[in-house]
């Protein structure tokens, strides 16, 4: 039909369109772990569109520390430097922690592991969650085979014959494979009909910035209590993020304290460790769920990041599980492309479930075993934990074990999450 053609010749305006909007890949979700993604396989060559709801933040006063800090393993580390983001966000602001303290409230297990100890120069880094988010937008940015779009938001998904997702604005993008980042309530995991497993924890973490008395010597450190740990992790400029998870009562009342009285309560909680808290910015709250998705993939979509699963903070490992789920699909896909494999083929993604699943498994397992251990008072539960956190103390290989784990140097890593001599 004549109204439908483009008026400077060519092609119906409808194909053109198409042709616009077809891409390898659609990432629903520009946080974090999608926006990984999005560079890791643009960069590799593949054309990828990335949907976000919000623009992420691109300013923020000076000595303004984001609520929302993680803290990044050497793996994570290795993603973002292979993404060529580290540097950018070095100069936002980047923390390093060398030890790490944890230990029981009322008991006499106690564990302390020193970077030195193992030949690193540090355990890892806390970095605000903004800061990593705007290094990776940046990114993206730049690179020519990343179609942008926010505000965007999709009505429809389509993983039959034609294979895409609609958009409220009535667009139809189509894409080989859709990847849901959209983080813990996944909305595209809904429209699959994905179910996840899992259970709310009967918690919710406080979140700060807080100014210790004392400068905090650059330990991220974690007190163990009955209600749920509280951690302490150092931002260079000596003050500290807190997360402290504990009962939705006891955080109700504790968010409605004006400061001084909170100092005084989060100073009583961390038996005072580095001095009085004299003073307190704005507080956030989040109740905490564990969320297993039941399978992370279906034939043209998968799942990762918080999509896949959502997991107590108390080990810090959240956003990096999920730059090891982005940096494993980026292999999956990128082996697949080079094999001439469909990468949206069920067959192709099961490379991914298969890395990934069980391993995110088995962390979700352990941190959900430490909340209960450790909220727990039975005396030879109590006496047990408290014997473990000194054993471990005293054996050096259980020790180098957890350590390297927790950097996240363990396992089978992808190749993004491995030192890459041309990175930065
Ligand atoms: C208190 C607390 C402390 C934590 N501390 C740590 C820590 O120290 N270390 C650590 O590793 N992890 C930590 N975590 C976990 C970490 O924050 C998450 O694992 C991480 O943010 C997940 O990243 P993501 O990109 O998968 O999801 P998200 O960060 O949730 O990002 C999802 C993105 O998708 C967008 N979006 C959502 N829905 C749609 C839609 N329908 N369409 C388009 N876009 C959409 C959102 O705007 C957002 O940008 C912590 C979590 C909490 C609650």
């Amino acid at each position: 039909m004549e109204s439908c053609r483009d008026l400077h010749g060519g092609s119906p305006l409808a194909e053109r369109e198409s042709a616009n909007d077809k891409f390898d890949l659609i990432v629903v979700g520009g946080g974090m772990v999608g926006s990984a993604l999005a560079c890791a396989t643009a960069e590799a060559g593949f054309k990828v569109c990335v949907l976000e709801m919000r623009e992420p933040t691109r300013s923020w006063p000076e000595d303004e520390v984001d609520l929302r800090v993680s803290a990044l393993t050497r793996a994570s580390q290795r993603v973002l430097e292979n993404l060529d983001v580290w540097e950018r966000m070095k100069s936002l602001r980047i923390s390093p922690y060398t030890d790490m303290e944890v230990w029981d409230e009322g008991g006499s297990g106690r564990i302390h592991f020193n970077a030195a100890e193992i030949g690193e120069a540090n355990l890892g880094h806390i970095v605000e969650n903004r800061v990593t988010q705007l290094a990776l937008w940046e990114r993206m940015e730049s690179l020519d085979d990343v179609d942008l779009r926010y505000p965007a938001r999709v009505s429809q998904l389509l993983l039959d014959g034609s294979q895409g997702v609609m958009l409220d604005d009535g667009s139809h993008l189509q894409a080989e494979l859709i990847v849901a980042a959209d983080g813990r309530d996944s909305q595209i995991r809904s429209m699959a009909g994905i179910d996840t497993k899992g259970w709310d924890y009967d918690q919710h973490a406080i979140v700060a910035t807080i100014t210790p008395e004392q400068h905090h010597g650059y330990v991220a450190r974690q007190r163990f209590m009955k209600a749920g740990p509280l951690a302490f992790l150092p931002i260079d400029d000596g003050r500290c993020s807190i997360v402290w998870s504990t009962s939705p009562q006891e955080a109700e009342q504790l968010m409605a304290m004006d400061d001084a009285a909170f100092c005084h309560a989060l100073g009583h909680a961390s038996e005072s460790m580095l001095g009085q808290i004299k003073a307190v910015g704005p507080r956030g709250v989040f109740p905490l769920r564990l969320g297993h998705a039941e399978t992370y993939i279906r034939p043209g979509l998968a799942l990762i990041g918080d999509a896949a699963h959502a997991i107590h903070p108390l080990a810090g490992q959240g956003v990096n599980l999920g730059f090891l789920d982005a940096a494993t699909l980026a292999d999956t896909v990128i082996e697949a492309r080079k094999a001439q494999r469909a990468i949206g083929a069920f067959s192709t993604l099961r490379r991914y479930e298969r890395a990934r699943k069980g391993a995110n498994m088995g962390m979700l397992a352990v941190m959900d075993a430490f909340k209960r251990a450790f909220s727990n008072e039975i005396p030879p539960l109590k006496l047990a934990r408290n014997l473990g956190l000194t054993l471990a103390d005293r054996s050096g290989p259980l020790k180098d074990l957890l350590i390297r784990r927790a950097m996240g140097l363990s396992g089978e890593l992808p190749s993004l999450a491995k030192y890459q001599p041309h990175g930065n």
